[in-house]
C-alpha cells in the first residue's frame, strides 16, 4: 500500500473492475495528491466516517471501457476526479458544497434524497464549483 495522504492509497484511487493495466504516471499521481491532500482528507475528517472510493483514476483505455465521458473527456482520466460514497452520499454532497472549493461536483444517480454516489473533483488551480444533480435522466446544472 502506498498512500497518497492521510486517508487514501494510491491503490485506492486507481481502483477498476476492468481486466486492463490502471497505472498512473508521475504527473497523474501528483493530481491525485492533489485531489487527496485538497478534498478528500480533509472531507473524511469533517465526515467522521470511511468514505470508499469506487473510481478514481482511470487511463482512457479503461475509462472507454466502462463508458466514461469523452467530450470533454472525463476528468477521472487526469487524475483529477473520484467517485466516492459513504453512509449518507446526501449529506457528503452538502458538505462538500458548503466547506469546499471544487471543480465539479455531481449527484449522481438515485433519487431527490440520496445520490448513488457522488463525483468530485478538483483541480490546483481554474477550479469552476460547478454543480450538477442528475434528475429525469439527465444532468442539471444548479
Ligand atoms: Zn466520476
Amino acid at each position: 500500500m502506498s498512500k497518497l495522504g492521510k486517508y487514501f492509497s494510491l491503490e485506492e484511487m486507481t481502483v477498476t473492475n476492468e481486466n486492463m493495466d490502471n497505472t498512473p504516471g508521475p504527473t497523474v499521481r501528483k493530481k491525485l495528491k492533489v485531489l487527496v491532500d485538497n478534498l478528500l482528507d480533509p472531507l473524511r475528517e469533517m465526515i467522521d466516517e470511511p468514505i470508499a472510493v469506487n473510481s478514481g483514476f482511470r487511463t482512457l483505455a479503461v475509462n472507454k471501457a466502462i463508458g466514461g465521458a469523452q467530450n470533454p473527456i472525463s476528468q477521472h482520466t487526469k487524475g483529477e476526479a473520484a467517485d466516492i460514497e459513504c453512509f449518507d452520499n446526501a449529506n457528503m454532497f452538502q458538505v462538500i458544497l458548503e466547506h469546499f472549493q471544487f471543480d465539479q461536483l455531481i449527484w449522481e444517480k438515485g433519487n431527490d434524497r440520496q445520490p448513488d454516489w457522488v463525483h468530485v473533483s478538483f483541480k490546483s488551480n481554474g477550479n469552476r464549483n460547478q454543480i450538477l444533480k442528475y434528475k429525469n435522466g439527465k444532468y442539471i446544472q444548479l
